[in-house]
């Protein structure tokens, strides 16, 4: 399989190489150059397998002769064999016709853990073979780099540091990231907020002399792997309500557009998905260019959703290349227009966009209100993005078609948010119990990248 950017200049890759540039040397992001499909049958034959052999099943055209059949297989059963649920992504009832999608028992508690472990081991598999070490450089408002560092800890040919703002993630967020033991893990706290952090790691990319010395890779949203590896949940869950006999439809609570993006790549593969709905928190940029086709970010305001507080939504690109007929110079045009504040999506393209995906918001105080009223209706404690999703859900789902809400964190990830709108503290599964009482391993650097590569040169000893 050949990888394309979106913007259409950059030179054509494999699915490894792909995975480990991450982004495009044109800005772009890669995507497949065709979507293999998956016939009903093979749809139907996913019918009672195990969660590793669908992954395997749905993901192996994408890899190709990347990795031999028993080392793609090993690779998947590394990154699942720690969650803790068996079925991997369960499926529960809310209500007639609504399902939840709990995505979140993997080792953070996020759906992230899906991408970021299967990441972790294709990463390491790949540069065992080349003898190559890398160094890991991450920003985080909290999810992602709890997900990048339980993923590669303690492997050989992978450092990671990830920073993040001083003070401004939650106590869980940062004891995931402090916590682990393992020499390769530096969790760094920087003074400053979290665009400082993503301003820094920019920065390193940037200084190509430091760049190349200490092998710096980057494992953000917009990698391809990560996107491929969220497809498969959108196969099982489909295929556990009927498909591919029965469509069905998807709400997913979105930021930067990675996971419903997989979403839309399981309906072009040919699973049959009735909707995919978009649904935001108040900083709705998404919904608003689907709803008026002008994108304009206009500042973050933060949130109790705070993975969904993002005004520039990365894979959205994605999105706009094949709203574009896969025009890379229409895409790069965009983006130039959006470089200097807002761009508005062509009348073809807008079109194209709502055939794909509907959209709705929910404010603050729906989204308290929906933890509460789901908790009592159904007994379920949803987190504050799961609540965003069932709200929107609840609006546009019909009787027709069963609608699965994609509960994207584990509510005991945001307890405060949770305990103001429902009154209840909920408690962290029995794996994770002794969090508050780890030894947490922190430095704190300065918002200067002087002082962040010195520290990254001397723990990697470049
Ligand atoms: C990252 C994240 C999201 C948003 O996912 P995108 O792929 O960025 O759209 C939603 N919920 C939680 C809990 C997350 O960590």
């Amino acid at each position: 399989m050949r990888y394309i950017s979106t913007r259409g200049q950059a030179p054509i890759l494999s699915f490894e190489e792909a995975m480990l540039t991450g982004l495009a040397r044109d800005g772009g992001l890669y995507l497949p150059e065709i979507i293999p499909q998956m016939s009903r049958a093979d749809i139907a034959a996913l019918v009672g397998v195990s969660y590793e052999e669908a992954a395997y099943r749905i993901m192996q055209p994408y890899v190709g002769d990347t990795f031999t059949e028993d080392e793609f297989r090993a690779i998947i059963a590394r990154a699942y064999a720690g969650f803790g649920h068996a079925a991997r992504a369960p499926l529960k009832q809310l209500d007639s016709g609504h399902f939840l999608l709990e995505l979140f028992h993997g080792p953070t508690l996020a759906f992230k853990d899906f991408a970021m472990q299967l990441i972790g081991q294709l990463f390491e598999a790949s540069l065992k073979r080349s003898g190559k070490r890398v160094c890991i450089v991450g920003a985080t408002s909290g999810d992602t780099g709890s997900a990048a560092i339980e993923a590669f800890r303690g492997l050989e040919a992978v450092d990671v540091f990830i920073l993040y703002p001083h003070g401004r993630v939650s106590e869980v967020q940062r004891r995931q990231m402090s916590t682990p033991s393992e020499d390769n893990v530096h969790a760094i706290a920087l003074d400053g907020h979290f665009d400082d952090c993503q301003a820094r790691v920019k920065d390193m990319f940037n200084d190509f002399e430091f760049r190349d010395a200490v092998g710096l890779a980057g494992v953000n949203s917009i990698n391809w792997a990560r996107v491929l590896a969220q497809v498969v949940y959108y196969f099982t869950s489909a295929v556990s309500l009927g498909a591919p006999h029965r469509k069905v439809s998807f709400t997913v609570p979105t930021g930067n557009f990675g996971d419903i993006f997989a979403g839309y790549i399981a309906k072009r593969m040919g699973l049959p998905i009735d909707r995919l709905v978009v649904a935001t928190n108040q900083n709705d940029i998404l919904h608003r260019c689907l709803s008026t086709s002008e994108y304009k970010p206009d500042g973050v305001i933060p949130s109790i959703s705070p993975s969904m507080d993002i005004q520039v939504s990365s894979n959205f690109e994605r999105a706009l290349f094949e709203a574009y007929d896969r025009d890379g110079a229409a895409v790069s045009q965009l983006m130039e227009e959006l470089g200097a504040g807002a761009f508005n999506v062509s009348q073809g393209a807008l079109q194209a966009l709502r055939e794909n995906y509907d959209s709705g918001r929910c404010d603050e105080d729906e989204t308290r209100a929906t933890i509460r009223d789901a908790y009592t209706r159904t007994g379920e404690l949803l987190c504050p993005h799961g609540a965003v999703g069932v709200k929107v859900a609840e609006e546009q789902r019909d009787a027709a078609t069963p609608m699965i809400t994609l509960a994207t964190a584990h509510p005991a990830k945001f307890p405060d948010a949770v305990e103001t709108a429902s009154g209840l503290h909920p408690p962290l599964p029995p794996a994770m119990s002794d969090l508050y009482e780890r030894e947490e391993r922190i430095t704190r650097v300065a918002n200067d990248l002087g002082a962040i590569e010195t520290l990254i040169r001397e723990r990697t000893g470049n």
